[in-house]
């Protein structure tokens, strides 16, 4: 992309004059950006630093190597030992380099890449690593917090989303998101080596910028300081955690004013995500998000699914309160489709069947059996007749559908949808006295 205007040229301009990497830094990430590892093989360990291979025999009881560890004679590093027949390894690590350059901060984002191969035979022969190291991202930083790109175009393949063209230069880039953007792009480079020697802009200093926020990439971390004083506020009482949740999604406003009462406490908030569902459940409830008591719960855990239960109580209460609303909007509509047989009553001398005349009738029935008769909308169900089979004090035995098209029974339950004693009594009267249904039907 070319430049579009005077700050975006002078970038690429000042991007040309920044000295290249040093044999010092190169040597670092050499060092630095790979694990120690021995790949051990049939009493052979190949080392993953200096790619020699050496002898070593291990109890035959020694199968499993991991977590062991031994000395590579050739350069005298201590490697892990792991489990392995590869004869090749190619690892790529990003790291990055922070400096400052004519007022920029500047993270320049390099990918080292290391090749290694072994022989077979019958000592195998290992092979000096071959390093290639290139630059790939610079994020330039503004005073006043502005971020502007210069990077490596992408070989466009699918599967990887930063297969850097390093044979073709450097040039503006424009982000795909914006700063605040939910999902990092590829120019958000989280690399977990930092060179130690560090150059900050006297800004980034003043306003806590640190290098141990994990999770979010630096130059994210660095626009963010510059700009928003919150981020500030939070970088520097150390509430890691929350900075992370607010570069990822942000913070509600209403959660804020709690966050004060963590730092006068000197609380620090580990879960950012859950901590802050709990101070809106505090919110929700009208408990005090001023008090510490609340706001800094020594297991943070067990009081956010306290309250998270609550909530689900009440959810499921308002819901049945709901539902129940809807039911009875439902009656004028219930008496005139179902009116016909309301005075239908039949039974002997144990029993007592008669059709539920209301839905509010249709609700306590619901309720008191603990089944689903209202809560499933048999009150819409123009098709069935709902009847209520009680004994001779009134106690609810069994509830009975009847389908109004085929006048059989499609079911009839007891308490929590129970067959009871009484069921083939019942299922006989009701088609006893079917009849009587029918007749008005
Ligand atoms: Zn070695």
């Amino acid at each position: 992309m070319k430049p579009r205007n005077k700050t975006e040229r002078l970038v690429a301009e000042l991007s040309a004059k920044l000295p290249a990497i040093t044999e010092k830094q190169k040597q670092w990430a050499k060092d630095t950006c790979f694990e120690k590892i021995g790949y051990y093989n049939k009493g052979e360990v190949w080392c993953m630093n200096c790619g020699m291979v050496h002898e070593k025999t291990v109890s035959p009881l020694g199968i499993d190597l991991v977590g062991d560890e031994t000395v590579c004679p050739h350069c005298g590093t201590h490697l892990k030992l792991k489990n392995s027949r590869k004869r090749k390894s190619i690892e790529r690590w990003y790291f990055t380099i922070a400096t400052t350059y004519r007022g920029f901060q500047v993270f320049r984002h390099f990918i080292i890449e290391r090749q290694m191969y072994k022989m077979s035979g019958n000592i195998s022969k290992g092979y000096e690593p071959y390093f290639s190291i290139n630059e790939a991202v610079q994020n330039w930083i503004s005073e006043d917090g502005k971020e502007y790109i210069m990077a490596r175009p992408c070989r466009p393949m699918a599967w990887v989303y930063d297969a850097w063209d390093f044979c073709k230069p450097m040039s503006i880039k424009d982000k795909v998101n914006g700063r605040y953007s939910y999902s990092p792009d590829k120019y958000d480079i989280c690399s977990e080596f930092i060179y130690p020697v560090r150059g900050l802009i006297p800004k980034l200093k003043r306003n806590g910028f640190t290098f141990r926020c994990k999770g979010i990439s630096v130059n994210r971390l660095a626009a963010m300081l510059l700009t928003d004083n919150e981020a500030e506020m939070l970088i520097k009482t150390k509430q890691y955690n929350l900075l992370y949740a607010k570069s990822i999604r942000g913070i509600p406003q209403d959660v804020k004013p709690s966050i004060n009462i963590c730092n006068r406490n000197a609380y620090r908030v580990k879960d950012a995500s859950m901590w802050i569902d709990y101070i809106q459940m505090l919110l929700h409830f009208n408990m005090d998000t001023h008090n510490a008591k609340y706001v800094c719960p020594a297991n943070l855990k067990k009081e956010h699914d306290k309250l998270l239960k609550r909530m689900n109580r009440e959810e499921a209460r308002q819901r049945e309160i709901d539902k129940m609303r809807e039911a009875l909007g439902w009656e004028k509509t219930y008496a005139q489709e179902k009116g016909r047989f309301f005075g239908i009553c039949f039974g002997n001398e144990d029993i007592v069947i008669t059709v539920i005349q209301s839905v509010a009738e249709m609700v306590e029935e619901g309720e008191a059996m603990h089944h689903c008769v209202y809560a499933c909308g048999y009150y819409k169900k123009k098709e069935s007749l709902i009847l209520s089979a009680k004994d001779k004090e009134g106690n609810r035995i069994e509830t009975i559908e009847l389908s109004l098209r085929t006048f059989t029974i499609v079911q009839s339950r007891g308490v929590c949808n129970s067959i009871t004693p009484m069921h083939n009594e019942i299922i006989e009267l009701v088609n006893k006295n079917i009849n009587l249904i029918k007749k008005v039907a």
